[in-house]
């Protein structure tokens, strides 16, 4: 080593020096170590930072995801909802209609073991009646005189949309009372009011065996459905009453003469032989306008009235149509029916009358009624010829003294 070496070696191992080598070694240390804890503790912070923004970022996507959910949900039952008014828009008939709106309300809103029933309030005694009631795995059954029940009456009286959401715990109902809880168990349950010109006209309600199985957001969807449906049925009963009018002699309810031979003429068209053919009887008062003379014209009416339902009455059974023909001439069509047959149902019907008392004033007053017979396919094939035929068997009858039955 050169003396310059050793005068270096031994400026180095000075104590001083060396101590003052070792401070500044720990200075440098601490140093370094304070740079990298600062620095694991900034990335840590950050690193915290990004964890919190990425849960608040999924828990907003959650609440975005879960709203999108809903509106989907409400997307296709506002879809359902227009579907159903327009389906509604073009069934007229009321059974139609009453079937659509239950299968839809079930569509939008059964579960398993949901029934969907449509009650009527009648206008005048208040008496709520089911009309129709379906589930999701029975077809439609139109079971009329099931009893009505409290939640009914609690529809009725306050005009209201109901949701009873466990009926073993709701304050206001007392289902211990509820006679066919064993039969027909409910947990839960919505219903509302099916309103006309202000008055309660029905009832459109669901019921579930379990508690909990309709929301608030279900109500409101069954009120859009219970108004709609209130219009159609309200259209649907006006078509049927117009129907009726058209279709109904006022007097007497029997069809008219242009429906009756409608059905005559649909008859013909599936009339078979085999089965005995057809058989057409027109009827005719004996000296009606001499009992009007007699009588008066309301006792004449009142005649027509009691002929008529009798004659209805006595008919229905063999499966034949009757209809009020002309003033007080009657049609019966009887199909699957010979001619010998036609002609005992006819006499049958000519001694009744015969024997028939009707009071009028006090007074036990009778007609008697003269029937023609004419028999499809023996008499004639089609409609004008068959009514011809029986209108010359009439005419027979009544040449030959009257109170009889002629065939043709
Ligand atoms: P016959 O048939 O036996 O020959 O004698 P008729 O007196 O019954 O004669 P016709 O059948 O031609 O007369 C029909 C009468 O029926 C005329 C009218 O006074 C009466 N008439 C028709 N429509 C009605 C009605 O709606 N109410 C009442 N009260 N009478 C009616
Ligand atoms: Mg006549
Ligand atoms: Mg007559």
């Amino acid at each position: 080593m050169s003396p310059n070496g050793h005068l270096f070696m031994a400026y180095l191992t000075h104590p001083s020096i060396v101590a003052s080598l070792a401070f500044v070694s720990f200075l440098i240390a601490v140093s370094f170590i304070q740079k990298k804890n600062k620095k694991e503790y900034s990335l840590k912070a950050e690193l915290e930072d990004l964890q919190g923004r990425i849960n608040i970022a999924s828990q907003q996507l959650e609440v975005e995801e879960s709203r999108s959910r809903a509106l989907r949900f409400k997307l296709r039952r506002y879809d359902a909802l227009s579907l159903f008014t327009e389906k509604l828009n073009q069934n007229l008939s009321l059974d139609d209609t009453l079937a659509m709106l239950l299968g839809q309300t079930l569509i939008l809103l059964g579960h398993e073991k949901t029934i969907c029933m449509v009650y009527s309030v009648d206008s005048s005694s208040g008496e709520v009646v089911l009309e129709a009631a379906k589930n999701n795995t029975t077809e439609y059954s139109f079971v009329k005189g099931k009893d009505s029940d409290m939640f009914n009456q609690w529809v009725v009286k306050h005009m209201q949309p109901l949701l009873v959401e466990d009926t073993v715990n709701d304050f206001r109902f007392d289902i211990k009372k509820l006679k066919t809880a064993a039969a027909f168990p409910i947990g839960s349950l919505i219903a509302c009011c099916l309103v006309s010109q202000n008055s309660p006209r029905g009832i459109v309600r669901l019921d579930s065996p379990y508690a909990k199985s309709f929301t608030l957001e279900d109500l409101r969807v069954l009120n859009t459905i219970a108004d709609i449906a209130s219009v159609a049925i309200d259209n649907a009963r006006y078509y049927q009453h117009l129907k009726e009018l058209v279709v109904k002699d006022s007097l007497t309810a029997l069809y008219t003469r242009a429906f009756i031979l409608e059905k005559l003429k649909e008859e013909l068209q599936r009339v078979n032989s085999a089965t005995g053919g057809l058989a057409v009887m027109m009827i005719d008062i004996d000296y009606f306008k001499q009992y009007n003379d007699l009588y008066g014209h309301v006792a004449g009416d009142s005649v027509l009235k009691n002929l008529s339902a009798w004659l209805g009455g006595y008919i229905k059974p063999k499966n034949a149509h009757l209809g009020r023909y002309g003033g007080e001439e009657f049609l019966i069509i009887v199909p699957s029916c010979t001619k010998q047959e036609g002609f005992s149902l006819a006499e049958t019907i000519r001694s009744f009358v015969q024997e028939k008392k009707m009071m009028v004033r006090r007074k036990a007053t009778a007609i008697t009624v003269s029937i023609g017979v004419a028999h499809c396919p023996q008499d004639a094939a089609s409609l004008l010829e068959l009514l011809h035929k029986a209108d010359t068997a009439l005419y027979e009858a009544k040449k030959l003294g009257r109170n009889r039955v002629c065939l043709f």
